[in-house]
């Protein structure tokens, strides 16, 4: 009798300590996508000036998931990003740096599974760089500002480039037209 008792007095404790944590948990991830950008210092939409951080630096400023794409190159899996189908007007930004990429004007449905676009906001808004990984021959985009992996560009887009550039929407922050344009606007003038 006593051996029940203390059984069901164990099994009262795990399965409470299994609640604990797990409302824990549920209250940290809430923490850190609330403060995802709170210590990135470097993240400006306003400073054009390069970006160089360490690995171990970066790694601790940027989202898990934005770190894994933007400094170990990683691809997002296909059709996951809010943005592939999104015809918000506006402008896409570096999830890593704040830098300008791409305006919405410039985005089509490509069916790819990954946000597309025709050409880049700017020409050094973004970098060029042959990757012949995965057995292919592919051109990479990486970030004009902090050199973040972006995505691929290929030649098969619509006019007027005829360009496709590939991008992972993990490491893209966007930003409604109004607010956007008069900034953009006011820092090229
Ligand atoms: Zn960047």
């Amino acid at each position: 009798m006593k051996k029940i008792f203390l059984n069901l007095v164990l099994v009262l404790l795990v399965s409470s300590l299994q609640q604990c944590s797990y409302s824990q948990s549920a209250n940290t991830k809430q923490t850190t996508m609330d403060n995802s950008k709170k210590d990135n210092k470097v993240y400006s939409r306003s400073d054009s000036s390069k970006v160089t951080l360490s690995e171990e630096e970066w790694k601790k400023v940027l989202p898990q998931e934005v770190y894994y794409i933007s400094r170990q190159k990683g691809t997002e899996r296909p059709g996951t990003s809010k943005f592939e189908h999104s015809k918000e007007v506006g402008t896409y930004y570096c999830a890593a740096c704040g830098n300008a990429l791409f305006k919405s004007d410039t985005k089509f449905e490509s069916g790819c599974g990954w946000p597309s676009f025709y050409e880049p906001i700017s020409k050094g808004s973004i970098i060029y760089t042959p990757d012949n990984t995965h057995g292919m021959t592919r051109t990479e985009v990486v970030c004009g500002r902090c050199k973040g992996h972006l995505g691929h560009v290929f030649e098969d887009g619509p006019p007027p480039t005829g360009l496709r550039y590939c991008i992972n929407g993990v490491v893209l922050d966007f930003e409604k037209a109004k607010d956007a344009e008069k900034k953009y606007n006011e820092k090229k003038s």
